[in-house]
């Protein structure tokens, strides 16, 4: 990337094409790899009972579950289906299925708790759910119209199993879904806020799959085992391995969820050579002996959806000399790319960079003060402009016309700066979001929940920097005269009600939350409190 005129950089590659005329499903199934050569390569492996997806068993899968979905349960173009559940084998299928019959997806997070599901299943307008059976109890109460469960036969409800197996592999619907139609609703506070729906389109899909494809192209990784603990109800998982990878005839082992000790045997029994990962599994790697484990199979190891300092990059490369380690950056509203590294010499001499702007993408580093554009070592806030950048807000226009501009503009609220050879480095954030463990915690959540609580007049919930899980959100707390609510109970207080990662994990009681005189939090000076304590202690 280069810097232009008015201080705007542009991506590689502007000319790598956008298929055109193509929705999300069959532009991943005409990648496949061709008969012959489809009934041989694995698509996805089981880590937990080693069951293994050719990619020809994927595709009649996908479409028998589409014939399910459309002639048996009747499902329309439009209509919203809710997907609760941990990564699993049939995960990319339903993603796929949904997908091409033009129904929309929208995914959760399984920690998440009934009243968030029921929120999010409001809000969304979800038609359908399908649930793993252990996540069935928090979608019954939610009314949602059918409910499937992944597997099995429990007698309460059908299972997908079920519907793939009874179901023929008839036609797609004729009436393909718009390059313009939304095909998923991933849910993100945005810079400021509760959650929100974020409108991805077929066009946002297919930019991110095939800016993947160019990646794995340029790395040479087609044909690579990936390992993938990345959650697929994430932009980050549902991207790489529920879409994109899929149509790069990568093999892809399935874990449940993210353990170090299952991920360092799944390394060694399959011989795995990609790992994309979050920091604090960087930081797993850097500081936990690796058992004994062989990972001499890896080749590269990837980190995005928080930030990875320097020390930690440079100790992974360090006891890990033979394996390649990338950032990458993005976020839910630019379908999870912007930048990334495509080479690792690049990668090596900019230690700290979270890698070059995609191709496709322009950029633009604006003071926050000012509105002006920036030069290259400035720090400002990101601004993206790119095919892949979101439709907007569900339902929100107020919201969706705060975040892009009239002109297009996305505006991050990440702050950072591009050095002279367009390398990003991100430095702190203007918007509230807190990142635990990569996972979105919204403050305006926690503060509403702690405010309906009898004995807090007011409240602000702010990050802490951690070591291990990258931040932690810390509670000041301005509680009723003569109240005797201890740090304990508040914490208890908000766990009760919020998914695990949500939950508040410090309080700190304080006598007026600062505010500007419009009446906004002043959160820097609380985030500045936070680090003088942890100076002090
Ligand atoms: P999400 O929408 O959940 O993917 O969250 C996106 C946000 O995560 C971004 O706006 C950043 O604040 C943060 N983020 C993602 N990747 C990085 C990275 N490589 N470095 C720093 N922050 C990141």
């Amino acid at each position: 990337g280069i810097y232009h005129s008015l201080h705007q950089l542009k991506g590689t590659d502007q000319n790598i094409p956008i298929t055109p005329n193509l929705d999300t499903a069959t532009f991943v199934l005409s990648q496949f790899p061709p008969s012959g050569q489809a009934e041989e390569l694995i698509a996805l492996i089981d880590s937990a009972t080693n069951r293994r997806v050719t990619y020809a068993e994927l595709k009649l899968s996908i479409y028998k579950l589409a014939t399910g979905l459309y002639h048996g349960l009747g499902v329309k173009k439009g209509d919203v289906i809710f997907v609760l559940s941990p990564n699993c084998i049939l995960y990319p299928t339903i993603c796929l299925a949904v997908l091409s019959i033009g129904a929309v997806l929208t995914t959760a997070n399984p920690l998440n708790t009934a009243s968030e599901i029921a929120k999010q299943v409001k809000d969304s307008g979800a038609k359908l759910a399908i649930a793993a059976p252990e996540e069935m109890h928090k979608l019954l109460p939610t009314g949602v119209p059918t409910l499937l469960t992944l597997r099995g036969k429990d007698g309460v409800a059908l299972s997908v199993e079920e519907l793939i197996d009874c179901c023929e592999p008839l036609e797609l619907p004729a009436a393909r879904p718009a390059l313009s139609d939304t095909a998923a609703v991933l849910y993100s506070s945005g810079t400021t806020g509760a959650s929100k729906g974020v409108e991805i389109t077929h066009s946002n899909f297919i930019s991110i799959v095939t800016l993947l494809r160019w990646s794995a192209e340029v790395t040479s990784s087609q044909n690579d085992l990936f390992l993938c603990f990345i959650p697929m109800f994430h932009i980050y998982g549902l991207a790489f391995f529920a879409l994109g990878l899929l149509a790069c005839g990568t093999t892809n082992v399935v874990m449940q969820k993210f353990d170090f000790l299952a991920m360092l045997e799944a390394i060694q029994t399959h011989k795995v050579n990609n790992l994309p990962a979050v920091p604090p599994v960087i930081l797993a790697l850097v500081k936990y002996d690796k058992g004994g484990y062989d990972l001499s199979s890896l080749r590269r190891v990837g980190s995005g959806a928080a930030p990875l300092s320097k020390e930690v990059t440079d100790g992974f490369r360090k006891k890990f000399p033979w394996v390649e380690m990338r950032q990458g950056y993005g976020l839910t509203e630019s379908c999870g790319a912007a930048t990334f590294f495509v080479s690792d010499e690049l990668a090596k001499t900019h230690s700290g960079s979270c890698g070059q702007l995609l191709p496709s993408f322009t950029a633009k580093v604006v003071d926050v003060e000012t509105g002006m554009a920036l030069p290259p070592f400035r720090k400002g806030e990101l601004w993206f402009k790119s095919p892949a950048v979101m439709q907007g807000y569900l339902g929100n226009q107020e919201a969706t016309a705060a975040t892009i501009n009239a002109d297009g503009w996305l505006q991050t609220g990440d702050l950072g700066y591009f050095d002279e050879d367009g390398c990003l480095y991100i430095v702190d954030r203007v918007k509230e979001l807190i990142k635990h463990n990569g996972y979105q915690v919204a403050p305006a959540e926690l503060e509403a929940t702690l405010l309906s609580h009898n004995d807090i007049l007011d409240a602000a919930v702010v990050p802490l920097e951690d070591e291990e899980a990258g931040q932690i959100p810390i509670a000041y707390v301005v509680k009723a005269p003569n109240s005797e609510l201890t740090e304990d109970q508040i914490i208890q207080f908000v766990a009760s009600q919020v998914a695990p990662y949500k939950k508040v994990r410090k309080v700190s009681f304080i006598d007026a939350i600062p505010k500007s005189a419009a009446g906004k939090i002043l959160r820097k000076e609380l985030v500045s409190r936070g680090e003088q304590k942890l100076v002090s202690r």
